[in-house]
Parts: structure tokens; sequence; C-alpha cells
């Protein structure tokens, strides 16, 4: 027996050195070492399993995967919250995976869950982000950033949350996507953030290698994760990662395969083109090795807010996402609570809904009668009197009727940033699953609403397809700006903007 023990071990580890061997050399050809390291270890466990991995500041972590809970929708059986229990240093903790939660600090550490397994069973785009086990773990020093600062930016030129957005693995929905019985969801693993189509500059949040831009690839990645298409921007950053850049309308000269990009480099213009639904938005994504060896996605949205907090340092920001998706009489639950502020703390929530209703809670319960697109104002402000609102998406399908399905509705506007009063402000607005009706406008300033006619997303690549409006607003201000549209079975869709503008320009300013 002894004997046997001391000889076998040698013999398969031949065998992997040699197999090791062979893969490194299989590996370099498209897939150099990086020459840098994430801030965070990641490991994925399966459960009951434990795992102890050494952090970047040399703090070693022991973490046990406990307990993994999905709640799924009623109508097309979709994870809609995962939440996982595990035990890190010995303590225990309970982690809402991704659909807009950050990091959370505990036990010396910061950690998150941005994927379990069962989002992957019924995913449309199979298994995006390489995981083979029960749930994926990412740890950080405690006082570490998410992303290294001055190696990542925010990659557009707009306000946070200045349009509706699809992030996180929360299912899509913007075009009317969420559709009852479509048993096969698309778990947007990547960032969509919607805008103004042709109006927001696209910015690298990383520096990085061209490998693909529009339909050219750079030689000898055929195999990597880069997919050419016409509207798609591949970049490759010295940490492995894979940076995706979608939906492009143009893609900026400079952007060739193999050509060196700066940080916050201009790479294109926001758009709707290839396969975005015919909503305009940048699908932004990361892909990396994973622990199980496999290419994935790398959860974005934690460096995002990192990133954009970093540059434009906002004093607070509403978080009322991600979006609902129910039947009428059902009970859904409206949660501001994601949202933060500078000073420290929230200190008031104001919720006011369709229905004329408020409410002063950070959570709040819901039923619906009528079938529609919902957007629910949630007014957020801190001891400081520092005011930001979101808006939380209440897709409402009716119980006794669930094909008859109501429209959904997409607005953006631009610009976002640094509004003054009497600056002419572009609206644009598109409605999907109708072609009756119209658009109706209402600024929220006293003016008279404004009519306008989109096509519907009849063909989703149209030029035309969004209806365009301007507007000034003559005093500084928070204004909700509010647009809707019925459908010929009264089925109505309504969403809010947030437009915040500044005291008139005096002259003298820089
Ligand atoms: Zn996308």
């Amino acid at each position: 027996m002894k004997r046997l023990t001391r000889f076998f071990p040698l013999r398969p580890r031949v065998i992997l050195a040699a197999l090791v061997g062979w893969f490194t050399i299989e590996l370099q050809a498209a897939d150099p070492p990086p020459a840098r390291t994430a801030p965070f270890r990641a490991m994925d466990l399966d459960l009951n399993e434990t795992q102890e991995v050494e952090l970047a500041d040399r703090t070693r972590v022991r973490v046990k995967l406990l307990t993994v809970d999905e709640t799924r929708d009623t109508m097309r059986d979709a994870v809609r919250q995962a939440r996982v229990n595990v035990e890190v240093n010995g303590k225990s903790l309970v982690l809402t995976s991704a659909t807009y939660h950050l990091p959370v600090r505990f036990a010396g550490v910061q950690i998150d869950c941005p994927i379990t397994k069962g989002y992957i069973g019924n995913s449309s785009e199979g298994n995006a982000w390489g995981l083979l086990k029960d749930a994926r773990l990412r740890l950080w020093p405690a006082g570490s950033p998410l992303i290294d600062p001055g190696t990542f930016v925010y990659p557009l030129k707009q306000r946070w949350f200045a349009s509706h957005t699809q992030m996180a693995n929360e299912p899509t929905f913007v075009d009317g996507g969420e559709v009852p019985g479509a048993k096969k969801i698309y778990y947007h693993y990547g960032l969509d953030s919607g805008g103004a189509e042709g109006l927001v500059d696209v910015m690298a949040a990383a520096a990085g290698r061209v490998i693909s831009a529009g339909k050219e690839i750079l030689p000898g990645y055929d195999n990597s994760p880069a997919k050419p298409r016409y509207d798609v921007i591949y970049l490759l950053d010295d940490l492995g990662w894979y940076h995706r850049y979608s939906h492009l309308q143009t893609i900026d000269p400079a952007v060739r395969p193999g050509a060196s990009i700066s940080l916050r480099q201009k790479i294109g213009v926001l758009g709707k083109e290839g396969g975005s639904g015919g909503w305009s938005h940048l699908h932004y994504d990361i892909t990396s090795r994973q622990p199980s060896g496999l290419w994935g996605i790398q959860e974005g949205y934690g460096f995002l807010w990192e990133a954009y907090k970093r540059e434009y340092a906002p004093k607070i920001i509403a978080v009322a996402r991600p979006h609902h998706f129910v039947v009428t009489g059902e009970k859904v639950v409206l949660d501001g609570s994601k949202s933060w502020s500078a000073s420290g703390k929230i200190a008031r929530y104001d919720w006011t809904f369709t229905d004329g209703k408020t409410s002063n809670r950070p959570a709040v319960e819901r039923t619906y009668s009528e079938s529609g697109e919902y957007s629910e104002i949630l007014k957020v402000t801190d001891s400081r009197g520092e005011v930001d609102y979101d808006f939380a998406v209440v897709l409402v399908i009716d119980k006794t009727a669930p094909d008859r399905l109501p429209p959904t509705i997409h607005p953006a506007f631009a610009p976002t940033l640094n509004i003054r009063a009497g600056d002419p402000v572009t609206f644009k607005v598109r409605s999907f699953r109708t072609t009756v009706g119209n658009e109706t406008w209402d600024f929220g300033d006293g003016s008279e609403k404004v009519t306008v006619k989109s096509d519907g997303n009849v063909n989703s690549l149209a030029k035309d397809g969004y209806a365009v409006t301007q507007h000034g607003f003559a005093r500084p201000g928070h204004y909700l700006v509010r647009v809707e549209r019925t459908n010929e079975h009264g089925q109505r869709a309504i969403a809010h903007l947030h437009v915040p503008v500044e005291a008139e320009s005096s002259g003298a300013a820089k």
C-alpha cells in the first residue's frame, strides 16, 4: 500500500506536466498572459464546498457556500432574484446576486455574487458566464477599489441612469422582449445603457488593443471571445479582458484591428444597430477567463458604478431598478434601498405611484389591476437635502388575457449633463408592440403637452424609428418628464426621465 501511494502520484504528475506544457503553448498563441491582475479574486463553489484564497493584500480568506435560493417569476420561470448564504472566515452572510447589487463589506473583506447556477438552465445565451458550479463569488480586500483607479472609466458621456438600462442579469425588456410563455430567458449579463441615438459619445472604458472593429478581426483571434459584427468593437486590455461595445451608430476611424486605444478615447457613437432589438443603447460587456477555465462574463455593474462616481462625483444616486414582470393581482415589491448618498445616509424615500398613491418606505409592496408598462417614481433625499430620482419599471400582464400584450416605451434625451436654463434639449421616443396611437410628452414644467408618433418598431433598424422633439426649460430645477402611449385595447406604456436643469450661465464661468 505504502509503495503504491508513493509510486502512483508520480505518473499523473508526469501526464499533467505534459498537458500543462501543451496547453500553455496553445493558449499563448492568442491568449498571452496578462500584464496585470485585477484587484479581486473569483472562486466558483458547489454547495457545502469550502475554498481558501489569498487576496491582493496577502490576507487569506476562507469561504464556504451554504445555500443558494433562487426566486422565479410565475409566467416565464425566469430567475428574478438569487440569494446565497455564505460563510466568510466563519461568519455567515446572505448576498443577493447581481441585479444592481454592489459588493458588500463583511468580515474584513468585500464580497459579491455575480452569478448562480439557476440562471444557466434556461438562459437563451447558454452558459455565457462560464460557471460550472453552484455559484461564483468575488473577493476584494476590505479597503480596495473594485477596479483600479486610472485603468477604468465610465464609457458614456451621459448622466447615470439617464434612460432605461438592462444590466447585471435582469431579463431584457425594453424592446418588448418580456413575453409570457417565452421560456428561454436572455438574462442581460452585459451592461445596456439607453441613450439618444446618434447623440452620445462612447469612450473606451479601459485602454487596450483593438481585436475587432466592425467586420474586421486581427489575425490569430478567430477562436477568441471576439465575434466581429458591423456595429461592434472588441478591445483587449492588459488584464486579458475583452471589452465589447455594441450597437454603435458609427465607429471612430482610428479604431482599426491592431490599433492601441487609450483610456477614455472616443471610439464611436451610441446607436441601435445590429441585434439591438430596435432600442438605442450602448451594450457594453467584459469577457475574461473564469475559475472554471472557461471564458465567461465578468460582471461589470460595480465597475461602472465606481468609475462614474470617481469621474462625476455625484452627491446622491437613486436606484429603483431592476424592472418587474407580474400579472394583474400579483404582489410586487418595489425596492429603493440600493440608493446611495455621499453623506452616508438616505434620509427620506418618497414613492409616487401611477394611481396617485404614495409611500415613504424604502421598499413597498404593490399590486396592479390593469395591464400596462408602469413607471413608478422614487425620490430620495439625504441629510444634506440633496435629491435624486429613479423610476421602477413594472410590466403588468392581464391574467385573464396574457396574450394581449401592453406596449413598451423607450425615451431618451441629450445632452444629459450640465443642462442650463434655456438650453435646447433633444427628446427621442420609440414604442414597441403597437403601431396604434401616439406618444404624448409632458415636460413637467407647465408647458403644453407635445404629441409625436414613432414607428412602433415595425422595422427595428429604421433610421427614423424614434420620434424626435426638442424642449427647453426656462428655470433651473429637477424636472420629471413623462411620456406615454396607449394601444387599441386601452393598454398604456408610461416612462419618465429625470432632467436636472442648472441656473443659466452668467457668462463669467470658465
Ligand atoms: Zn445588450
